[in-house]
Order: C-alpha cells, then structure tokens, then sequence
C-alpha cells in the first residue's frame, strides 16, 4: 500500500542518515563485549540538570554506577587487582584459590562477580554496621562473608587485618587446595593504576580536555588519586577537591597536613571510626592509595550528613537520579565548589553507586521526597 511504501522509504531514508553519523562519530560497527568483565569501564559522563542549572556551572557526573560487573567503580579496582596478581603468578584460574578482601562492601561485590566469571572464590570481610543489602548480595554471588565487629585499624579482627590473616592461614594450610590471595585495597598500587588509565582518561575525553574542577571522596583513595595523577599534567590550572564526609580525618590531611584537627580535645570521640551515615568513603588512617595523589589534591569540602541526605532527595526530586551516600556527599561538594568558582565553570564529579544498595540504612534515613517538593538549593547546603 501508499502508507507501507512511505513507511519504507522514510525508515530507509533514516538508516542511511545515522549510518553517517555513526561513521562520523568512529562507529566502526557491532561491538559485541566478550563476557560481562568486557562491560567495565567506558561509563558515561552526563549533566546533572538541575545541579547546574542552580549553579550557573556544568556540574557533570561520571556514571560509575553504571559498571556492567558490580556496579559501582570498584570493578574496575578489581579486576585491575586480579589482572595483576595473575600476571605476578599469584592466581592461578580454577585451582581453588580463593581471593580475600577487607571492604565495606563495593569492592568485596566487584570480586566477587569477577571471580565468579573467572575461575575463583571469593571471602569477604565486612564491619557489621553496614547496610545488610551488601552482605546479602555476595552471599548470592557464593562468597564468603565474616561480618565483623568495628575496630581499629591496631586491632586483629579489624576486617582488613582478618582479612590479610584469613589469605596467609589459607596459603600455610597444605590440607586445603590453592591459594590464598589477599587483595589489599587500600595498599595495592593497582587500584590506583585502574583509574589512571581508565576513569581519568575517559573523563579527558568526554569533557574534549576541558575540566575546571574534578571533585571525589576518598575510601581507599584510589579514585582521586588515579584521576588527578592523569587529568593534573594535562589540565594543571585544574583544581581536585575532596569531598568528605563528616568524622573523617582527610579533611584535615589536606587542609592542615594532619590527620585529626588539632583543636579537637584527646579522647573525645573513638577516632578509629569515622561517625557518619555514609558509607564508603571518609577514613582516618594514611593509605598509599590516597598518599599516591595527595599532593595533587587543591583544596578539601566537608559534607555533613543532613546536607548528604538532602542531596540524595534533591536527585530524586529534581533528575530522577537514585544514589547512594557517597555519590551524594560528592554532589555537596562539587556545588560548593561550583560555587566558589563561579558562574561558566565546569566540575566532574562520580556517581559512585545506586541507591538500591542504600535501602536499609542511608535510604531508610534520608526519608523520601514525598511532602518535600521544591527544594531549593540553600536548603541541601545550609541544614
Ligand atoms: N563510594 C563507594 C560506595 C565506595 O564503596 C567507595 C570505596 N570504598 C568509594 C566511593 C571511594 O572510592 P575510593 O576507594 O577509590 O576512594
């Protein structure tokens, strides 16, 4: 018929148009990813509307998140982690070794599905103050999981130092097949190294080299110190903020050289814990993750919990953005710092995972949008 011919000529007409553009834009055809490890990385950059709209800046956002392993930008510290070891001789796929890890959960889910796709098992120690969404989820990938107590980074059954002690008690017992391999997050260089030839340079060039600020917290502090290590040398009049959550010692690392304030009086809070709802980020020791970039980072933004839990409403309310607590603290701050800067500027900032990790805990304390509509932004910086 007339209606099935026109249909055929515009639909026609409309392949051969984005053929072109596909061609301009360097699309050289099907790309089919080998297996779900070829998903990680290449995450998007987009603009948070609303963030810069209030702002007068871009206010942009890498979508970490959005990583095709364990959703969040510790796959990339993964598998970079397993990549090495196995390179080292370490690991060795389907001889029973079984990687360890201390985490507080994002990275103990990357291993655990990179193990899985390759050859390993995977055991995971955890403080058992996080949200139990974490836990849950690497018990159905088949990790292990040991659930520990908070304690001091002195202390044996601290989850880092059980987890070094679990990987060494494995390797010495000839009873049990394989190795022990003990990631170590906060010390491995390779965390580091996997944003510094993946976030960093994806960021340069999605943003065509033009950033005016680059802001992230700090767990490991791998992600800020990979990203600023490759965007510095390239941008220098660049400015890296850290965003960090109340209670954490980093803050003052940066602004002052030392760990804790030194106005803050001995004894009174337990300084081994960082007091905040957020998860993820804020630490109180010196790691050589952060130690890699710290002298690349400008200048340091404190973000306290009602502020993160405004944030994370505003997202909702505002984009239809769901994310969990780190995520939010950066947003804090890359407006804080959008502000300082002033109108015409450009911030990058990570998401860093969804807010379906946080439903027990940050989520069940942020409260949800409803009754809350028309937030403005001094109420997210000034509660
Ligand atoms: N956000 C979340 C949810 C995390 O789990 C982590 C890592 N612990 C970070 C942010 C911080 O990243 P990094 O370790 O690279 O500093």
């Amino acid at each position: 018929s007339n209606a099935r011919a026109a249909a055929r000529s515009t639909t026609d007409r409309q392949v051969q148009l984005e053929d072109h553009t596909l061609q301009a834009r360097g699309d050289n055809g099907p790309h089919i990813p080998e297996g779900i490890e070829a998903c990680i990385g290449n995450t998007p950059l987009f603009k948070i509307k609303s963030l810069s709209e209030a702002t007068g800046c871009e206010i942009l956002a890498k979508a970490e998140f959005l990583n095709g392993a364990g959703g969040s930008p510790k796959d990339r510290v993964a598998l970079s982690m397993i990549q090495l070891a196995e390179e080292e001789g370490l690991l060795t796929p389907h001889a029973g070794d079984v990687v360890y890890e201390g985490t507080v959960g994002s990275t103990g889910i990357s291993l655990a599905t990179l193990c899985r796709a390759r050859g390993y098992l995977a055991h995971i120690c955890m403080p058992n103050d996080q949200a139990t969404e974490k836990s849950d989820l690497l018990l159905k990938l088949g990790a292990e999981v040991e659930r520990l107590r908070p304690a001091p980074i002195v202390d044996q059954n601290q989850f880092v130092n059980k987890a070094r002690a679990r990987a060494e008690e494995h390797t010495a017992d000839s009873s049990r097949p394989g190795r022990g391999f003990f990631a170590d997050q906060f010390e491995n260089g390779a965390n580091w190294r996997a944003h510094f030839t993946g976030t960093g340079p994806e960021i340069y060039r999605q943003t065509g080299g033009r950033v005016d600020a680059f802001v992230a917290g700090a767990g490991t502090g791998g992600t800020i110190s990979g990203v600023a290590l490759y965007l510095k040398p390239r941008l220098p009049d660049m400015k890296v903020v850290l965003a960090d959550p109340q209670g954490s010692g980093l803050f003052n690392r940066v602004k002052y050289g030392v760990m804790f304030d030194p106005k803050e009086r001995e004894g009174t809070r337990r300084r081994h814990q960082v007091d905040t709802i957020v998860e993820g980020i804020g630490i109180n020791r010196v790691t050589q993750n952060f130690e890699a970039g710290r002298d690349l980072v400008d200048d340091a933004v404190r973000v306290n919990d009602e502020q993160a839990k405004a944030m994370a409403r505003w997202l909702v309310e505002k984009d239809g953005i769901f994310v969990g607590s780190s995520s939010s603290v950066n947003c804090v701050a890359a407006v804080r710092t959008a502000l300082e800067l002033g109108p015409g500027h450009r911030v990058v900032t990570i998401l860093c995972d969804s807010g379906a990790r946080h439903l027990s805990k940050f989520w069940a304390k942020a409260g949800s949008i409803g009754g809350k509509a028309n937030t403005k932004l001094e109420d997210v910086l000034n509660v």
